[in-house]
Order: C-alpha cells, then sequence, then structure tokens
C-alpha cells in the first residue's frame, strides 16, 4: 500500500521528500504529501521522518 503521512504530525521539514527516489513526496498547504500513484512502498522516508507521521496506508 502507498505510503500516507500523518497531516496532524508533520512539521513540514522536508526530510521525506529528500529522499523519495520516485519524487512522490510534495509539500503541501500545511503538510508534506505523499502522491500514491507514484509511491512505490520503498519506505525511506518512513525511516526518515523524525516526528514518525509517515506510516503504510
Ligand atoms: S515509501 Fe518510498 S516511494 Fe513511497 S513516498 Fe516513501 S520514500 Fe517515496
Ligand atoms: S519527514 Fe516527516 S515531518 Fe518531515 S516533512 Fe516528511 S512527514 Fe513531515
Amino acid at each position: 500500500m502507498p505510503h500516507v503521512i500523518d497531516a496532524e504530525q508533520c512539521t513540514a521539514c522536508g526530510a521525506c521528500a529528500a529522499v523519495c527516489p520516485s519524487e512522490a513526496i510534495a509539500e503541501g498547504v500545511d503538510a508534506y504529501v505523499i502522491d500514491p500513484e507514484q509511491c512505490n512502498d520503498c519506505d525511506a522516508c518512513t525511516v526518515e521522518c523524525p516526528v514518525e507521521a509517515i506510516s503504510a496506508a
């Protein structure tokens, strides 16, 4: 399943977007957002997030 960012937890640090190999993560209005069409479930972002805001849907 594509990964999802919890907007309530996300601090918009950008760390996840920097490591995503498929450029699936973009900056949204208040939090970063993952495009499910581009996410390949590699898990790189989950490991990188300092506040554990990312999980597999
Ligand atoms: S799981 Fe991988 S491909 Fe999907 S958003 Fe995270 S880093 Fe990008
Ligand atoms: S690494 Fe975590 S806190 Fe930082 S932008 Fe991504 S989801 Fe938000």
